[in-house]
């Protein structure tokens, strides 16, 4: 099977974002601001909402989170019948800035466009310098703006056809949404790694990449956008009605996607990106999580006096353990929650005096105790390094290292971050080389079919290549 080669590539592969979309709603930008605030754990790097109002686009971004960007004053001066937001995720070496934040908007021959997407294309850089050289300039560095340019050489004046022409020359994972002058495009990738779903609130549709962004805006959830899907969206000729202001949406599919494939989605957003009161395909997060604890727990033997979670990721997965081997629960660090992009990091000589800003250990709770610390996911080891260090510190006699996922050895290339396989702890060491580095006194992760079973079972073909190295869309080129 062999390792991928990365190097280069890291610019490509950090897309991993959430979006919302509104159509026909006279608060189309309030309830934008509200769906991205259940949206933030998808990206804390930038934001941004693009409103449509008389035929034009207006969009305010900036560097950040959701509470940063957005004052009062803008939502309200962000007036329009449908609006589509963004939050970009954001990673350690990120050279993007604001000009990479999202909705990006593009005046081009078809009229006035805004575009938001999550996800990875991975032919992007060849796709690029193709246009590059024949003419295009480009304004981010953002793999989506391919897209714009796509369609503007398309010689289709219709968005949505465009738009279908255009995603049948592009390869990777991707939930996208389009505002146009006449509503939204939403589209989702023939193997649908990335989630989106559709819902309806009044006479408006909604589209967005979980469920709790429907919760959140009190919207009803009708279902989850296919594979290869492109739905269209208009706004219904008199928005200020209080019926109707959306016309019904009407789909079609890339390329004939429909039927072709099964899906992909990505197995990481039930381990660990989605929130756990979203739903997937109708399974629920943390009920997903859950059982991958309660399996962990079935193949463990192990004689501890306590169980506790990483906040937030791992809490459901680290109670199914608890539960299933009859081993209390108990919180045993406190993460600080309020830690923002502006942040000031505790300089050198304050680190070593122990300063522990972020995270603190339940001293009184662990101490003297055998702990069971189960963390959702081990990607280079930093963080369960770090704790076993932090809770042994505290005086925890014990520390067994449970992940609710399986060894993480292959790069992911459709838009979770993951540099290079060179930093996948997993990737070149055994479980015992690794449980000696992250000091701790036992370790186990899930096996990869216990994952494909419990989650499969519920939620039929999932992508798990950064476990299997089964990379469902084939990589070529830079990506060999
Ligand atoms: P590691 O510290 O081993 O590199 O990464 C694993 C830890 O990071 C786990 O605690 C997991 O919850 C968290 N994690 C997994 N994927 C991501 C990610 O894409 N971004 C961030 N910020 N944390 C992640
Ligand atoms: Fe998700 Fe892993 Fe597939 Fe990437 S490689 S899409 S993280 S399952
Ligand atoms: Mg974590």
């Amino acid at each position: 099977m062999g390792f991928v080669k990365t190097r280069d590539i890291s610019r490509e592969i950090r897309e991993r974002c959430g979006v919302f979309a509104v159509v026909g709603h006279p608060k189309a930008s309030e309830l934008c601001y509200y769906g991205l605030y259940a949206l933030q754990h998808r990206g804390q790097e930038s934001a941004g909402i693009a409103v449509l109002n008389g035929g034009r686009i207006q969009t305010k971004k900036g560097m950040g989170l959701v509470a940063d960007v957005f004052t009062k004053d803008d939502i309200v001066r962000l007036r329009g019948g449908s609006a589509l937001a963004h939050v970009r995720y954001s990673n350690v070496g990120d050279e993007g800035g604001i000009e990479d934040a999202q909705p990006i908007s593009v005046k081009m021959w078809q009229g006035q466009m805004a575009f938001a997407h999550n996800g990875n294309l991975i032919n992007a850089p060849r796709l690029r310098a193709r246009l590059e050289q024949d003419g295009s300039i480009f304004q981010t560095t953002s793999d989506c703006e391919v897209i714009p340019h796509l369609m503007a050489k398309s010689g289709l004046n219709d968005p949505v056809k465009a738009l279908i022409k255009s995603l049948s020359d592009v390869r990777g994972a991707y939930s996208l949404c389009v505002l146009t002058s006449k509503g939204v495009i939403a589209a989702k990738d023939p193997h649908g790694v990335r989630p989106l779903c559709l819902g309806k609130l009044d006479g408006a549709y909604i589209i967005c990449s979980e469920t709790c962004a429907l919760d959140a805006v009190g919207a009803e959830f009708i279902r989850e956008i296919d594979p290869g899907e492109v739905v269209f969206i208009e706004e219904a000729e008199h928005p200020g009605s209080d019926v109707g202001r959306a016309k019904p949406p009407v789909s079609c599919y890339i390329d004939g996607a429909r039927g072709k494939r099964g899906m992909d989605l990505c197995v990481f957003e039930f381990i660990y990106f989605a929130r756990p009161d979203s739903d997937l395909y109708g399974i629920n997060v943390h009920a997903a999580r859950k059982a991958l604890g309660r399996r962990l727990a079935q193949k463990d033997s192990l004689s501890a006096d306590l169980v506790m979670g990483i906040p937030d990721s791992s809490l459901s997965a680290a109670t199914g353990y608890a539960e299933e081997a009859g081993i209390p629960y108990e919180m045993g660090i406190v993460k600080n929650r309020y830690i923002g992009r502006t942040f000031i990091a505790p300089t050198q000589p304050l680190r070593e005096l122990g300063v522990k800003i972020k995270i603190n250990p339940l001293r009184k709770v662990v101490s003297g105790k055998r702990v069971v610390m189960v963390d959702d996911s081990m990607v280079r080891g930093t963080t369960s390094k770090y704790l076993v260090g932090l809770l042994k510190a505290a005086g925890a006699k014990e520390v067994h290292v449970r992940i609710s996922s399986p060894p993480y050895r292959f790069p992911c290339f459709y838009g979770i971050d993951t540099s290079s396989s060179g930093e996948l702890i997993a990737a070149e060491k055994t479980q015992e080389q690794i449980r000696e580095l992250i000091g701790a006194d036992s370790l186990a992760f899930l096996d990869v079919e216990d994952l494909e079973e419990i989650l499969g079972r519920r939620a039929g073909n999932l992508c798990t290549a950064c476990f299997t190295g089964k990379y469902p869309i084939p990589l070529e080129g830079e990506y060999r």
